[in-house]
């Protein structure tokens, strides 16, 4: 490999988080060749993972959550094109064609253009809401700021961001209606067991979840919208949201040779050719981990502004991956923290090692073929983080009981 030059010019499609801590790292790593940052949001780069929690809850307006204040753009001497969409690649000329009738021409480029939220296949009312962009919760807020104290939101989906849509709603003074399509929130994530130990999350705040509940459509009714469900029962809503995860935004590169398969598939470097990488949320990478090499595509915060890293120091230095990359994801439901370290399956064997639900503190280790894969805690960080090493190197569930690391 050979490494970048002040000559070099490195194109980045996606003006998210990956995208502009690419940007921050290369410079770190002593880039002085030209960057353009692409990005079809005419936001400067902000962080998302705010607009679910602070800015929905009303305690931080939507420019709290920039990542790229005027200043570090400066500071970076990346030439900023917001507003304008990547609409085709050519790998072989580096170029990159823009909605704008335009194309940018570099020496590498680097696919960032993340995901966007599922839709659901019917209802187009403008009242029934996706949360992924600013954009998004600022027309959600005016919805919500007009409906009564204790109006009721339907929301679609029990996972991670229904979870704290709902919650925010209910410190709003709203009545969120939870509506979870799976016997249990998050059992495709997390799996049965905990599922089942954070059943009883929502109802312990006083916020309705109901389970088993799959959505046939949602019309309009009277000065609101009726959401009608397939066992004949319908809820009445002023507002509805919907949370039923992402598709990758990977249209802009058919044609362009590259391979997508849920993602664009990257080696252990993040290239998907030569000159071509991809990173964080549209990147399906190769994750070594203590169970060996597995091909994923993880949609973590933590994951992305990690791909953006390695790839700036690979780039730069032709420094390898690190060992072992241990995924981190947090989240902020019904009042309560739940942190995940690794990337457990959800048929992985559980065993909780510390805490109760009575409590509302544990930590729980995930295990496959007789080594620990993964851990998650509710309202237990330090236990979490004392128990990073055992994710570090194979470790059994029996070590890790000798060890107990969240114990000291
Ligand atoms: P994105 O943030 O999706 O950025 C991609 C950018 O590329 C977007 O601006 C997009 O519009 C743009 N783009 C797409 N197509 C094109 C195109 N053709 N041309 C130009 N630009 C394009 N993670 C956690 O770990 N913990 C959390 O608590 C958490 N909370 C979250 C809450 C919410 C509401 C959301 C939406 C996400 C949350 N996440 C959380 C996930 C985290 O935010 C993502 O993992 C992270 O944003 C991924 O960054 P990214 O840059 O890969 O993609």
């Amino acid at each position: 490999m050979t490494s970048l030059v002040s000559s070099d010019h490195v194109v980045v499609v996606g003006a998210g988080l990956a995208g502009w801590r690419l940007v921050e790292a290369l410079r770190r790593e002593g880039f002085e060749g030209a960057v353009t940052l692409i990005g079809d949001e005419v936001h400067p780069p902000y962080d998302r993972p705010p607009l679910s929690k602070q800015v929905l809850v009303g305690k931080w307006g939507i420019e709290k959550t920039t990542l790229a204040t005027p200043e570090l753009v400066e500071h970076s001497g990346a030439t900023m094109r917001l507003g304008v969409a990547a609409t085709g690649l050519d790998v072989d000329r580096a170029a990159v064609a823009l909605d704008d009738g335009s194309e940018v021409i570099g020496t590498h480029v680097v696919v960032a253009t993340g995901a966007r939220a599922r839709h659901l296949p019917f209802s187009s009312d403008d009242r029934v809401h996706y949360l992924r962009r600013i954009d998004d919760v600022v027309r959600l807020n005016r919805d919500l700021e007009a409906l009564e104290p204790g109006g009721v939101v339907a929301v679609i989906g029990g996972g991670f961001i229904g979870a704290e849509c709902a919650s925010a709603l209910h410190t709003r003074g709203l009545r969120p209606v939870v509506l979870e399509a799976a016997p249990r929130p998050l059992i495709g994530v997390l799996g049965e067991q905990v599922s089942a130990w954070l059943l009883g999350l929502a109802s312990a705040v006083g916020i309705e979840l109901r389970v088993n509940q799959v959505i046939d459509d949602v019309v309009e009714y009277g000065d609101g919208l009726r959401v009608m469900l397939s066992d004949g029962s319908s809820l009445d809503a002023g507002v509805v949201i919907v949370g039923v995860g992402v598709e990758t935004n990977v249209e802009w590169l058919s044609g362009s040779g590259l391979v997508v398969d849920d993602g664009v598939v990257v080696d252990e470097h993040f290239l998907a050719a030569p000159r071509v990488a991809a990173i964080g949320d549209v990147a399906r990478f190769n994750w070594r981990s203590v169970i060996g090499i597995e091909s994923v595509r993880i949609e973590h915060w933590e994951v992305a502004n990690g791909h953006a890293s390695t790839l700036a120091r690979h780039w730069m230095s032709g420094v390898e991956p690190e060992e072992l990359m241990v995924p981190y994801f947090w989240s902020d439901q019904y009042g309560q923290k739940i942190q995940m370290l690794g990337h457990a399956q959800p048929s992985d064997h559980v065993l909780r090692v510390s805490g109760s639900d009575e409590g509302a503190k544990w930590l729980a280790l995930y295990s496959r073929n007789d080594v620990v894969t993964g851990l998650v805690s509710l309202n237990n960080p330090r236990a979490l983080v004392l128990s990073r090493l055992l994710l570090e190197e194979p470790t059994t569930p029996e070590q890790a009981l000798a060890l107990a690391p969240w114990s000291q």
